[in-house]
């Protein structure tokens, strides 16, 4: 009888198994059509200077509304992209996207802000990923220096001395380079000092345990007194009390983002945050 049971769970498990596989397929076919039919939209997200409460940055975050399946967030699919190589042509529209957006509201005669953006290690590994950088901001007539991405640790764990060259020549190309999720990644810290980095985003994570852990304040200090020493600017990612930004702005952090000042919003309204010159306190 036990053994009947057991297998009877067993089945149960099966099956939901089985299902969450079918469901992840639904997905994957349906983000190849989203992919050829470029049904993908960015929102905006503002980053705010710490010394005048200016927005003087924005991250780019894509979003996904299927007509049947509804909201699909980028935790969900972004990772699927990457498995079936989706990411490229996605994370190239995104580039553009972005870029060319920032072009516009320049051109509107907003003052202008840099535009990050999320980089794939995918993206970053292919071989043209310079040269698709370098063509995107010619066609698109967006300064280099307005463009900032983003990517992650991960690039101080692998192909390191290549990962230099690389990030070299997007220094020479004139874009930025920040580190997002700064400090989960267990990259070794003597070959990230070597990288040319222009910012560290602080992983929302340890803002969030600064006002209860102790050892949260200890790590945002040190990456924030770490950044300093070497240059780079720190952005303090995920900020969403009073609290959390007074510890930040305590411990001089160059700009931070998060729920607090905004959250990621469509290209219409935050329109409305550069024509109105908003300031935070
Ligand atoms: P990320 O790059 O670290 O982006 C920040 C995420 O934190 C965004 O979630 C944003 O909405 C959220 N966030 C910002 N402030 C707060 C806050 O105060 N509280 C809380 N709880 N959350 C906050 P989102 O848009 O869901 O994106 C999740 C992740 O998906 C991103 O994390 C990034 O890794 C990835 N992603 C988003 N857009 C793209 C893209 O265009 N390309 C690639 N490759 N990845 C992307
Ligand atoms: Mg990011
Ligand atoms: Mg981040
Ligand atoms: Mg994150």
């Amino acid at each position: 009888r036990a053994k009947a049971k057991g297998s009877g769970y067993y089945q149960v498990y099966n099956k939901s198994i089985s299902r969450q596989l079918s469901e992840e397929m639904v997905i994957e076919k349906y983000l190849y059509d989203a992919t050829a039919n470029e049904a993908f939209a960015l929102e905006y997200q503002p980053f705010v200077d710490m010394k005048t409460g200016e927005i003087v940055e924005t991250e780019a975050l894509i979003r996904w509304y299927h007509p049947e399946k509804g909201f699909i967030p980028p935790s969900q699919f972004i990772p699927l992209a990457e498995k079936t190589g989706l990411i490229i042509p996605i994370g190239n529209w995104v580039l553009w996207e972005a870029c060319r957006q920032n072009k516009v509201w320049q051109d509107k005669g907003y003052k202008p802000i840099t535009m990050s953006i999320n980089i794939s290690a995918l993206q970053f590994a292919r071989e043209d990923f310079i040269e698709v950088v370098k063509a995107t901001l010619k066609e698109v007539g967006l300064a280099p220096q307005y463009v900032a991405l983003e990517i992650t640790e991960g690039i101080a764990m692998e192909n390191i001395e290549e990962n230099i060259v690389k990030l070299r020549q997007l220094k020479e190309l004139g874009v930025k380079i920040s580190i997002d999720d700064f400090g989960t990644g267990f990259s070794s810290l003597s070959y990230f000092a070597r990288f040319p980095i222009d910012s560290l985003k602080i992983d929302r994570s340890f803002i969030q345990n600064i006002t209860n852990s102790r050892q949260s304040q200890t790590i945002v200090a040190t990456i924030i007194s770490m950044g300093r020493a070497l240059g780079i600017e720190n952005i303090a990612e995920g900020v969403e009390t009073k609290e959390q930004l007074a510890f930040i702005k305590g411990e001089s952090c160059h700009k931070a983002q998060g729920y607090l000042f905004s959250k990621p919003i469509n290209p219409e309204d935050f329109e409305k945050l550069l024509s109105e010159n908003k300031r935070y306190e």
